[in-house]
């Protein structure tokens, strides 16, 4: 039996947006079975929603949306009814890993559309409190200091080759869809690969340069056909299949690959 306690519940006034949604996060401590966990949910009240949704985003990060017409209460209710389910589901997530150690392991890194996916070498040597990193034709060395720094070091040689890169990745896309995004940003966000505003900025993760080269090049074009469709319509489904043929199903496999994706570096 699990044990579910709520911890850290801040009742602080909820953030306010254009479309009437209000956020809460809730910190759940699961014990049990040896297998202390501890999983952030983010509680979303939505005027958007239709019904209930709770999905396990990381092994330790779910989103709770619901319809405006439900209250806080049922809806703290329906996740304390959900623990178990939630405690099994993020078992099976995979265990988080550095950066380092994949990369030791053949993680590889790709640029742009054009580009092959390159294998990465992360070099310890230099005295150094900033990684930089070297280009060769079929490899990526990220230089890092080593101890404590290393992964954080890893990390923002993977953002800064992202905002060097995928600014023009998404020209690519632009090209061939005839559509053209307003800004760029690159992030680090927890669990999504890109997002679009109404101003048509399309935000994007930088570890989009993780994934297979097909995958990068889907979230773009995903991102782009927001610029149209402000959300996941039959209508925007059929702009995306335009763009990339069978686009459902990719996104089905990038969800499953993109887990590992989002666990690693956040060993600490
Ligand atoms: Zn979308």
């Amino acid at each position: 039996m699990h044990l579910l306690k709520f911890v850290n519940l801040k009742n602080q006034p909820h953030r306010q947006t254009h479309n009437l949604e209000a956020t809460k996060s809730i910190v759940l401590d699961i014990v049990g079975a040896g297998n202390p966990q501890r999983i952030f949910c983010e509680v979303r009240k939505s005027a958007r929603s239709r019904r209930i949704n709770l999905k396990l985003k990381r092994a330790d990060f779910a989103l709770l949306t619901f319809p405006r017409r439900m209250s806080w209460q049922m809806a703290e209710k329906f996740l304390h009814d959900h623990k178990d389910w939630l405690c099994r589901k993020s078992l099976e997530f995979p265990k988080p890993i550095s950066l380092a150690k994949y990369f030791l392991e053949g993680g590889r890194i790709c640029l742009s559309h054009q580009m092959i996916e390159r294998e990465v070498k992360v070099v310890e040597s230099v005295e150094t409190d900033r990684p930089w990193i070297r280009l060769e034709n079929d490899r990526i060395s990220i230089h890092v200091s080593a101890g404590d720094q290393k992964e954080a070091m890893i990390k923002e040689g993977g953002r800064k080759l992202a905002s060097q890169f995928l600014p023009s990745w998404v020209q690519w896309a632009e090209e061939r869809t005839g559509l053209k995004a307003g800004r760029v940003r690159i992030g680090d966000q927890a669990t999504r690969w890109g997002s679009c505003s109404h101003r048509g900025t399309v935000s994007l993760n930088w570890r989009i340069i993780l994934l297979p080269r097909d995958l990068g090049s889907y979230v773009i074009f995903h991102e782009l056909a927001h610029l149209e469709q402000m959300n996941h319509s039959e209508k925007f489904w059929q702009k995306l299949e335009g763009f990339v043929p069978n686009a459902r199903s990719v996104d089905r496999k990038l969800t499953k690959e993109g887990k590992v994706i989002f666990s690693l570096g956040r060993t600490e």
